[in-house]
């Protein structure tokens, strides 16, 4: 039982390698071993998972309109994905699904067969590391004085009734997208 158990996390993490997923989130998603995570990302991708710092910045997801929306799609993915399966399934298969869904972006030279599978971090407009971060962070949950703990806030667009990433304190009820606009 345990065994079937352990392939269903390598298939997992062979699946997030493909998705330029590195090898220290791949780790914590699932618990496998840092040296496990390392040999099935050579083994699958034939080069070294890439290294560096965590990202820390919350703000990191305003700073452009299609950041704030496909971080609002990612969340939204996630948490239908949540009610559905198991935490280190439940992110993977949100993010295959947000890959899919905004492949078009993608110029056609950066992915071969699946367009949710890519060549590297920068041909997604969030990557895998810095999307299952605001899954970390992001909750709709207030403090005792109705203050919220997040700084950011899923909105909808009182324009067009698209969902966006917004900071608590912004004062537009608008998209980014709208906004420029000037619906
Ligand atoms: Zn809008």
């Amino acid at each position: 039982m345990a065994r079937r158990v352990d392939l269903q996390l390598y298939e997992t993490a062979k699946v997030m390698a493909k998705m330029q997923a590195r090898a220290c989130v791949i780790s914590r998603i699932t618990g496998l071993s840092i040296a496990d995570t390392r040999k099935i990302w050579h083994d699958e991708m034939g080069r070294s998972s890439p290294s560096g710092q965590q990202p820390n910045d919350d703000q990191w997801f305003l700073k452009s309109p299609l950041r704030r929306m496909h971080g609002a799609l990612i969340l939204q993915l996630y948490a239908r994905a949540q009610k559905a399966m198991p935490p280190h399934a439940a992110f993977t298969h949100a993010y295959y699904h947000y890959a899919r869904l905004t492949a078009g972006l993608a110029p056609r030279s950066t992915w071969q067969g699946d367009p949710a599978f890519r060549q590297s971090e920068d041909d997604y407009v969030i990557p895998f590391l810095r999307a299952h971060f605001l899954t970390l962070l992001y909750t709709d949950e207030t403090l005792s004085d109705g203050q919220r703990k997040c700084n950011l806030q899923t909105r909808r667009c009182k324009s067009c009734g698209t969902l966006y990433l917004g900071h608590v304190e912004e004062v537009s009820s608008k998209c980014p997208i709208c906004v420029a606009q000037k619906k």
